[in-house]
C-alpha cells in the first residue's frame, strides 16, 4: 500500500505550528485538513492522552458554537500519536487566518472554568479521563509558541530515492 500523506512528512524535523496536511474535494466542495501541531514529534514529550482529550471537548465546542465558523467546521479531534489535533474545514484559509482562530480557541482553553463540556459518562466514552489543569497547561504553551514561533509551512528535506520510486527520509 501506499504511504498516506501525513506519513509523508519528516516527523523528527517537525515543530510546532499548523499545517495543511490534506486537500480533499467532497461533493465538489474543498475541504482542508489541518494539522494543529502542538509538540515537536519524538523531540519533546507528547501530551497526556487525558490532556489532549479535555482540549478536544473545549476546542470542538468552542468551534461549533463560533458564529463565524460553525459551520465551517467539519471535524476537530486529536491525534492518536498525541503530538496535535486535526481540524477539517470547508474550504481553505490563510495560515494566519487560522493562526488567529487557534490562538482564541486555546486561549478560551486556558481561561476556561468549570466542567469540561460533555464529559458525562452518557455523553463521553472515558468520561474520567480528563485533565483540566494539565490541558490548560499545554494551551497556554501553544498559545505561546503560535504568537512566538509560529510555522506553518512543512520542513522540506533531502529524500533518498530508491528502487521503484519509494522515498524514504533515512534507509
Ligand atoms: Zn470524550
Amino acid at each position: 500500500m501506499e504511504l498516506i500523506a501525513s506519513f509523508a512528512v519528516d516527523h523528527t524535523n517537525l515543530h510546532p505550528g499548523i499545517y495543511v496536511s490534506r486537500r480533499d474535494t467532497v461533493g465538489g466542495e474543498a475541504v482542508t485538513t489541518y494539522d494543529i501541531r502542538m509538540t515537536s514529534p519524538n523531540q519533546e514529550p507528547a501530551l497526556a492522552p487525558a490532556a489532549i482529550h479535555t482540549i478536544e471537548h473545549i476546542v470542538a465546542t468552542y468551534l461549533r458554537n463560533d458564529p463565524e465558523w460553525k459551520d465551517r467546521i467539519v471535524y476537530w479531534g486529536p491525534m492518536g500519536c498525541l503530538t496535535g489535533n486535526y481540524l477539517l474545514v470547508k474550504g481553505e484559509y490563510p495560515a494566519e487566518e487560522m493562526r488567529q482562530l487557534m490562538i482564541r480557541s486555546f486561549q478560551h482553553v486556558v481561561d476556561y472554568e468549570g466542567e469540561v463540556p460533555g464529559s458525562t459518562s452518557a455523553t463521553c466514552g472515558n468520561y474520567l479521563m480528563h485533565d483540566l489543569p494539565m490541558a490548560k497547561w499545554e494551551a497556554r504553551r501553544y498559545v505561546e509558541r503560535l504568537k512566538t514561533e509560529f510555522r506553518s509551512e512543512y520542513a522540506k528535506v533531502e529524500r533518498k530515492i530508491v528502487d521503484g520510486g519509494r522515498q524514504f527520509f533515512d534507509a
